[in-house]
């Protein structure tokens, strides 16, 4: 009932309740999402129901407890805390211990024994309150951006250094009795409001702060990025209070059922002993490991629960293995042992990065907790990327001094310029700079800074602290608990404990798989996928569903090595042009400017001919790397003032070999500069305009082909022509290419070259005209980078002007170059895929804009019936997961409609 009840609330309920677990959980109630939408369609009024449902539930509350809320021997306390549908971590607002008040709290430290505890407790619910209720649902912002928060706690680290003592726990029932009331005066002078007295307006303050949190600035920056809509809205769950921190009996801890950081099957988490759940999220004391396992670098010589508290670990032991059976996915738990008594707090999916979901989702397949669409189904495709993620050369960071080490929260390695807040992240990422986001530790309010950031790196916190728990969501590299360095963050430089001053803009490179911090910038190299037995195995099942081909965008027999590796079927895209960029360019880039300078066809044609080795060479490597499968060949696209040398030495050199002038050169020149060139003469209008350049290159692919089928490889073009709008200029196209091919049969001697003739799609009349399209190509191929920019009429290169307005203002859900926008562009591409098919209902139909290896839009081509999504060579296993996924989840709709 996540829907209805928030992911935390329909966890607690059914821990508490099905008759598999029946958990020991803290009697509670929640508010439902549904309410949460209603009081933002109603001007932020509750249902006229609300009220008395709270009571009631209140009151069952009561009776379970056998303590009363607001009563002063015996008082019942309880939390407020927010749950969406979707985990957002540290993004809503949470408040505890309410119900108390000067009068209630005599009857705490009369039933708890513990004045000190109960002080406590009053102390930090007057600091949330005044923090999360009047402060940010009141909508105020605070004098010099210090907020409430800060200046209680400064008020807090100023006591305890007047006291001479370290800790919070070391605080007398006395101090913390003087800073309840300096709190409540801070509150008044700052907020001008009182701390409410009265347990109901409490509560009901808590309520409406927890809804009102949902539209903070920080929740909606973490659904913009998380996407997640709206409209879905927060439940509260409203709880009884138990303590963690009522002295040495007790404790709270957090723990995954498998660890998060590796997907190793093993329980994982850590606890802090007398201390409240907020503690370990903080990341203020280091927290130590439930058991051997969980041991790290810092943590080693802590007690683990497991000895501490034999019995209690025990029970927790069991109750994990329970979940996971129960769900069926890792867990990760939230639990806080009360004077001996164990609880649980929260359960939900345990967030993980790609390497461990690759790995439990293949092992819980093959321990049979899941079958394999499940399992396929359990990996984010975008995760992918991660396994792929670039590591140091271990040679050479072995020869590297570890300037610094912190506990390893996200893997990979990252390289970059530090810098010491998020807005500077953001203000230097925004100019193309890499950058490292250095912080004692991060908080919600850090979320774009750390989005932005290569990777973060934190002196406080543990694996479970927030910069620990959103990289891990991100799979972003990141090292928390890295006290060995000192930040001044004011000065803009952090000292090592070796004395090393790094300041601002000064490079280092992270290891987040390790956890260690050096100097300068490392090399980054890509990681050997053949040893990932999880992977291997993943991808084994992904082939078995997926019914669409996935190729590569590739140009280059390295780069469709690289795609081959990663599983790619096809090439989908060769840009012919690339060959004159790059490695080895030179000699065809100054033949292609010869072409382009001459004057007349029979210049052109001379050109021509020279060139005509270098693109048969390129051509045929390709060709013979894919063995058989089929190459897209695109012909020549770019405008051809795009190949004119604008230095000197290069224009006399081409002058010099054409035998012209300098200033007739220049005049050829001026005459091919166009106003808007990607609308202009580019694509297949260079065909129409000199026939010779399609010539050229055809009998280059028709040779490239027809040798290597005499060596005895096999080899099998597709000839595609770029920016067409209509049949004419594809017919006029194809006379050439009948030529040539009946010329190089008989040259060669060979009976016959294997070979489709297609079009690509890129102009919206080309998608509308496809019917007749369809009687001379043999395939379509949507070029969605170009479709793009026609139909919205954004240009693909200017862009960053005017979209990020576009995505602030929500005018548009996401950038429509990355994910195809399903429903404009959409709409053209799937008119295009139906009448084609209608001409020719065997019409081979695929994709080759950046969108293919968007797992999005990729479920999307597969929803319209294309046979293949063709992408980078990185993005090929995210195309052939998510190409699966739409199988089976196209397969599941089937089944239950
Ligand atoms: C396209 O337009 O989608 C495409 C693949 O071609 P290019 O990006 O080379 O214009
Ligand atoms: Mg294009």
């Amino acid at each position: 009932m996540k829907n209805l009840l928030g992911g935390k609330g329909a966890n607690l309920a059914e821990m508490a309740g099905h008759k598999d677990l029946k958990l020991p959980v803290p009697p509670g109630f929640t508010i439902t999402t549904e309410v949460c939408t209603y009081f933002y369609d109603n001007k932020r009024q509750y249902p006229s129901t609300l009220e008395k449902q709270i009571k009631d539930a209140l009151a069952q509350v009561e009776k379970l407890m056998g303590k009363k809320f607001g009563d002063v021997k015996n008082p019942l306390l309880m939390s407020v805390r927010s749950g969406a549908r979707k985990s957002m971590p540290g993004m809503m607002d949470t408040v505890l211990n309410i119900g108390l008040n000067d009068e209630t709290i005599q009857g705490l430290i009369a039933e708890s024994g513990d004045e000190r505890f109960a002080y406590d407790a009053y102390r930090r619910l007057v600091m949330m309150y005044a923090d999360v209720v009047i402060e940010k649902a009141g909508g105020m912002e605070p004098a010099k951006g210090i907020g409430i928060r800060k200046i209680m706690d400064e008020r807090l680290e100023e006591v305890k250094k007047e006291k001479g003592v370290e800790l919070d726990t070391d605080l007398s029932a006395d101090d913390l009795k003087k800073l309840v009331k300096e709190f409540k005066a801070l509150t008044k002078k700052h907020l001008k409001q009182d701390f409410p007295e009265t347990p109901w307006d409490q509560l009901m303050g808590g309520v409406g702060a927890v809804f009102a949190s949902w539209n903070g600035k920080r929740a909606i920056e973490y659904r913009r990025i998380e996407r997640i809509p709206d409209e879905w809205g927060t439940a509260v769950n409203v709880q009884a209070m138990v303590f963690g921190n009522m002295g040495n009996d007790s404790c709270t801890g957090v723990a995954f059922t498998r660890n998060p950081g590796n997907g190793e099957n093993k329980f994982y988490g850590e606890y802090l002993v007398n201390a409240q759940g907020e503690d370990v999220v903080a990341g203020i004391r280091t927290p130590a490991p439930i058991n051997q396992y969980s041991k790290n670098d810092h943590s080693k010589n802590l007690t683990t629960l497991e000895k501490f508290m034999p019995e209690q670990y025990k029970e927790l032991d069991e109750i994990q293995q329970r979940l996971e059976k129960h769900y069926k996915d890792m867990q990760d738990i939230e639990f806080t042992i009360e004077k001996g008594k164990l609880y649980m707090l929260q359960c939900r999916v345990g967030k993980r990065n790609g390497v461990s979901a690759v790995k439990m989702a293949a092992d819980m397949y093959k321990e049979g907790m899941i079958d394999a669409e499940t399992a396929i189904l359990r990996v984010n495709p975008n995760q992918l990327v991660e396994l792929l993620l670039p590591m140091f050369d271990p040679d050479i960071e072995k020869t590297h001094k570890v300037i610094a080490k912190g506990l390893p929260a996200g893997p990979g390695g990252a390289v970059g310029r530090v810098v010491f807040s998020s807005e500077d992240a953001v203000e230097w990422a925004s100019k193309g700079e890499k950058v490292i986001l250095v912080r004692e530790e991060t908080s919600p309010e850090d979320v774009d800074g750390m989005h932005k950031s290569e990777a973060i790196l934190t002196t406080k916190g543990g694996m479970t602290s927030h910069a620990a728990l959103v990289a891990r969501g991100w799979g972003k590299c990141c090292i928390v608990g890295c006290s060995e360095i000192s930040i001044h963050d004011k000065e803009k430089y952090f000292v090592t404990k070796d004395g090393k001053k790094i300041k601002e803009g000064d490079w280092v490179s992270l290891n987040g798989s390790k956890g260690t911090v050096y100097e300068g910038s490392l090399p980054l190299i890509d990681v050997d996928l053949n040893k990932n037995q999880s992977y291997k195995q993943l991808m084994t099942l992904v082939d078995k569903y997926k019914t669409m081909g996935v190729r590569t965008n590739a140009d280059t027999p390295k780069d469709v090595e690289q795609a081959t590796y990663f599983g790619a079927e096809g090439v989908g895209l060769f840009r012919t042009e690339h060959m004159f960029y790059g490695e080895g360019s030179d000699k065809p880039l100054f033949l292609l400017r010869k072409m382009i300078m001459s004057d007349t066809e029979q210049e052109r044609k001379s050109a021509l001919n020279e060139l005509f080795t270098f693109v048969k060479r390129d051509i045929k490597a390709t060709l013979e790397v894919m063995k058989g499968n089929p190459v897209t060949i695109r012909l020549l696209d770019p405008p051809l003032h795009e190949f004119v040398p604008h230095d000197k030495a290069k224009l006399q050199e081409l002058s010099k070999e054409l035998g012209v002038s300098m200033s007739i050169l220049n005049r050829r020149i001026l005459a091919l500069h166009e106003n808007n060139p990607m609308l202009g003469h580019r694509g297949v209008r260079l065909g129409v305009s000199y026939p010779e350049i399609t010539e050229m290159q055809v009998r280059a692919i028709f040779e490239a082909a027809g040798e290597l089928q005499k060596e005895g490889v096999k080899a099998f073009p597709e000839i595609m022509i770029p920016v067409t709008c209509g049949r004419h200029e594809l017919s006029h196209q194809k006379a050439i290419v009948d030529k040539v091919y009946d010329e190089t049969l008989e040259k060669l001697g060979v009976k016959k070259i294997p070979y489709l003739y297609g079009t690509m799609i890129e102009i919206p009349r080309a998608a509308l005209k496809a019917d007749s399209m369809a009687m001379v190509a043999d395939f379509f191929s949507f070029g969605t980078n170009d479709l793009t920019q026609m139909s919205f009429g954004f240009s693909r290169d200017d862009i960053g002007g005017f979209l990020p307005k576009y995505l602030d203002l929500k005018l548009l859900p996401g950038d429509p170059f990355v994910s195809i926008d399903q429903s404009g562009v959409g709409e053209l591409i799937k008119i295009g895929v139906e009448r084609g098919r209608k001409t020719k209902p065997n019409l081979k139909v695929g994709i080759c804009g950046e969108h293919g290896g968007d797992a999005e839009s990729v479920k999307f081509c597969h929803s319209i019936g294309m046979n293949y999504v063709s992408c980078s060579p990185f993005r090929v296993p995210i195309a052939r997961l998510a190409a699966a996924q739409a199988a089976i989840e196209d397969k599941k709709y089937v089944k239950t409609s």
